[in-house]
């Protein structure tokens, strides 16, 4: 039996193809390679090209393969984007999943693991922010990955194909080796951008708001380590393979970071100087997004082996100096 892993040529898809390997499943990858990089996906998974859109494609794909489950990455994930472009993202994101339950339901597969975000919860209205707290996104982005549970939801009641919900937080670092990791064109995530400065690639750091009702002014975000996260993708899969019913799940440290302590724990990680200016604040940024993931150590069983951001840090740096240009296929996939 296979594990069909959607976007597996992304950031966090890749690491999760990655982990399912090293954990011995047999692995298909789908990836459209519009943001995916195919060198990222680990050479013993099965890699087919095409879009989650593509009835045809996704058709083939479930008659060739023997799928278990199915882990759902494939979907555009940057929130200024989306506020620009809300019907890309209600497109690609929203749609592909509705075109994806479909070929899953005609195939008789019946297990999801969704990447799905914090940004569904929108501003908090407690913290740390609980699975059964309101979602109410204020970016498309968070809205289309909302809709993608509500249609999973609905999916479950009515064909029986179980899901996972893992309402990410922030996502940094790179599998620990630096052979995997994070590049993305434009880049526009706090952590490679500030590794982009330490290595001389951007002048300097845009700090965006710090008049925000936090300790310091700036933002205050959750980081989870890109490896601890894929593990918990695999807890999800088999905690579906048990029987269990849907769900959702945080996935977080429960500890928060504001925008001007990882930019002085990239400082001390790199030993570089890292100049930085205050910028106005991005549209669409929440001011405070801590996590309450007691539920998924407790149910998932999931034991995250990176509890601080320094070492998180140290692992995309890791992989920043081991490839200086990412995966360097920036013209075929840009
Ligand atoms: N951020 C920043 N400068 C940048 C990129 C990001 O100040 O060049 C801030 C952003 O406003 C947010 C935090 O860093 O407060 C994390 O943003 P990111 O885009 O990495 O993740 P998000 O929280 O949007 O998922």
């Amino acid at each position: 039996m296979t594990v069909l892993v959607l976007g597996g040529a992304g950031y966090i898809g890749s690491h999760a193809v990655d982990r399912l390997i090293e954990k011995g499943y047999d692995v298909a990858v789908v990836d459209n390679l519009i943001t995916g990089h195919r060198a990222a996906v680990n050479p013993k998974a099965r890699f087919y090209q095409g879009d989650v859109r593509d009835q045809d494609f996704l058709n083939n794909v479930f008659d060739q393969e023997d799928i278990e489950g199915v882990m759902h990455f494939a979907a555009f994930s940057i929130v200024p984007e989306s506020m620009e472009k809300p019907l890309k993202y209600f497109d690609n994101n929203t749609a592909g999943m509705v075109s994806l339950l479909e070929v899953m339901n005609k195939h008789h597969v019946k297990r999801i693991v969704f990447s799905s975000t914090a940004a569904t919860y929108g501003e908090p209205k407690q913290i740390p922010i609980k699975e059964t707290d309101p979602q109410i996104p204020t970016n498309p982005y968070g809205e289309s990955k909302l809709m993608m549970e509500k249609i999973m939801r609905w999916s479950d009641k009515a064909y029986g194909i179980k899901f996972v919900a893992l309402r990410y937080f922030n996502v940094a670092g790179a599998k620990p080796d630096g052979s995997i990791g994070e590049d993305h064109h434009p880049e526009t995530h706090l952590v490679p951008i500030i590794l982009q400065v330490a290595a001389g690639e951007r002048k300097e750091l845009s700090i965006f708001g710090d008049d925000y009702p936090t300790k310091d002014g700036t933002n205050v975000r959750d980081y989870v380590q890109v490896v601890d996260l894929a593990d918990a993708h695999i807890l999800a899969l088999e905690y579906l393979k048990a029987g269990h019913d849907s769900d959702a799940f945080n996935l977080g440290s429960s500890t928060g970071f504001s925008n001007k302590e990882m930019l002085e724990a990239a400082r001390k990680v790199t030993g570089k100087e890292i100049p930085a200016k205050m910028a106005p604040r991005r549209a669409g940024d929440p001011s405070t997004l801590i996590a309450a993931s007691d539920k998924a150590r407790k149910v998932l069983n999931w034991q995250p082996q990176y509890d601080n951001v320094e070492d998180i840090i140290r692992t995309a740096w890791n992989w920043k100096q081991s490839h200086p240009e990412g995966y360097a296929d920036r013209g075929a996939n840009a």
